[in-house]
């Protein structure tokens, strides 16, 4: 699976991770054991972010010490393994499930939530473009919290849907993407997973990612279709079983043949003039 939810990294040894960034003990041990502590409630609380994980009481200096310690996962600080340990995780961006890993992206905002800035369960490799995206502040409301690429799975649920259209007037292919609330998904999952579409921008991205992705694959549905229309359909379902195994059910890509086999306009052979022209919104 790689957007949405990836495994998070094994066996790391988060108290290692502080002996190493704090060498020289300018952060005590009865400290690191406070952000050991934090790091637990953390975990605990799925990572949603809470007044209680900014540790507001701690003295000045800690918050400025582990706040500027991420500069060491950098590529040739003392952390630099745990960067690219942590970039090996996934194939693609977990956020918009095409973009080259290229950044690691503070889940809880290292600006705000300081004393969680070298903690390896809120980095999360992504691609520049989704990092550079993102807003600099969590949403204050529960609803549009950011899900959490490795505490929260979302697996259990097929909530990414697309549906495919091919205007009769210029014959341009318009894909747009929706969630749909599955049974036994909450209002606030619900909520999220749609606000996740907008925080990302994801269905502006998805209009050029689309037309690429499918010009890349035209000699094959000419194949298909050289047998028929439902043999090019057939096809289309055969691309998003593949796909749904390969990148999983919400993978914007197993959503996109899915809503293409049900398009009926484009297995009869629209493809070719909505292929022709660029996918629009
Ligand atoms: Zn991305």
């Amino acid at each position: 699976m790689t957007m949405w939810n990836l495994n998070p990294l094994k066996g790391f040894d988060a108290r290692e991770h502080l002996d190493i960034a704090f060498a020289d003990n300018e952060v005590t041990n009865a400290e690191k054991d406070f952000l050991i502590g934090l790091y637990e409630k953390y975990r605990e609380g799925l990572g949603r972010p809470s007044e209680a994980l900014c540790a507001p009481g701690q003295r000045q200096g800690l918050y400025s010490l582990v706040h500027d310690a991420y500069g060491m996962i950098q590529d040739n600080g003392r952390l630099k393994n745990l960067r690219a340990d942590l970039k090996l995780l996934a194939d693609y961006c977990p956020y918009c499930g095409f973009g080259q890993i290229s950044d690691l992206d503070h889940l809880l905002q290292r600006s705000r939530f300081k004393l969680l800035s070298i903690f390896a369960l809120n980095l999360v490799p992504c691609c520049g473009v989704c990092n550079r995206g993102k807003r600099k502040k969590p949403a204050s409301n529960p609803a549009k919290h950011q899900l959490h690429t490795y505490l929260e799975s979302v697996s259990q649920f097929e909530f990414l849907r697309a549906t495919a259209t091919i205007r009769s007037s210029t014959g341009a292919l318009s894909v747009e993407y929706s969630v749909e609330q599955c049974i036994g998904m909450s209002d606030e999952l619900f909520s999220r997973l749609k606000f996740h579409l907008i925080e990302f921008k994801l269905q502006e991205k998805y209009v050029k990612q689309v037309n690429i992705h499918l010009n890349e694959q035209i000699a094959a549905l000419r194949m298909a279709y050289r047998n028929g229309p439902s043999e090019l359909r057939n096809f289309l379902l055969a691309t998003a079983h593949a796909h749904k195994e390969n990148f999983g059910a919400n993978d914007w890509r197993t959503a996109l043949f899915l809503a293409l086999a049900q398009c009926e306009a484009f297995w009869s052979g629209g493809f070719e003039r909505a292929l022709g022209k660029a996918a629009s919104v």
